[in-house]
């Protein structure tokens, strides 16, 4: 089985002397759903943007989908970004007066797919995330779920070998919230690996592992299930 996620003994200083992680160790395997939970200051978003390839470790190794990703150029750690990572935030950065159709297809501009096969493709991301029946809305048309369900079709239309949510549901209503986590579960069970940031204890407890960060540590994971060790 592949790793998607494999963090060795990474830490990340900052300047001015915050170490926000240390020594962490972490292995996310393919097909897995993982939530990564911690207060306020634990490190979580550091851990986000090293695992995003955003950001890179003051030392130890971060390979993702295989790459080491201190070895790449910029070019290619760009390249490895958008063609095998989807993200998705708490604020769903949808094009503001872009019908939903284009906000998703739109995500696959990089590839150099032809207009006719992204839409297409978006198409059938909104269908995975029940919301083909609003291809020609506009994202102020769309409820706050609605809107962030738009984000994960255009975070899943490239068929990346990892989504990367960041507290997902943490501009949501309860109700809204609850359907994009069951959404999540969903994607997952399509087959899609899935590490969702968080900080709210119910979100992680209805996830099948939960890692959690304390001080820049990884103070207990609940391990990968057998089913997905390799
Ligand atoms: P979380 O996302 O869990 O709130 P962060 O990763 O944002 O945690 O922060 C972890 C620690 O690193 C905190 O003490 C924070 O103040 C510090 N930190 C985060 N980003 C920077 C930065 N760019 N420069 C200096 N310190 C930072």
């Amino acid at each position: 089985m592949t790793d998607v996620i494999e963090l060795v003994g990474v830490s990340r200083a900052y300047p001015g002397g915050v170490t926000a992680l240390r020594n962490v160790n972490l292995t996310i395997g393919c097909g897995e759903l993982a939530g990564i939970v911690g207060p306020s200051g634990s490190g979580k978003s550091t851990l986000l943007n090293l695992i995003g390839t955003l950001d890179r470790p003051s030392t130890g190794t971060v390979r993702i989908d295989g790459h080491d990703v201190l070895a790449l150029t910029d070019r290619e750690v760009s390249a490895l970004r958008s063609h095998r990572i989807g993200f998705v935030f708490q604020q769903f950065h949808l094009a503001a007066g872009v019908p939903v159709l284009d906000n998703v297809a739109d995500g696959l501009l990089y590839a150099g797919v032809p207009r006719r096969e992204r839409r297409r493709r978006a198409t059938n991301a909104l269908a995975r995330v029940g919301l083909d029946h609003r291809l020609d809305h506009r994202p102020h048309e769309l409820s706050g779920g609605e809107r962030q369900r738009v984000a994960f079709a255009r975070a899943v239309v490239g068929e990346p070998a990892l989504l990367l949510a960041d507290e997902p549901t943490g501009n949501l209503d309860s109700a809204a919230g609850a359907a994009v986590l069951a959404l999540l579960h969903e994607l997952h069970a399509q087959g899609t690996t899935v590490a969702v940031i968080t900080h709210d204890q119910d979100i992680a407890a209805s996830l099948p592992r939960q890692i959690m960060l304390r001080d820049g540590r990884i103070t207990r994971d609940s391990g990968a299930p057998l089913a997905v060790r390799p």
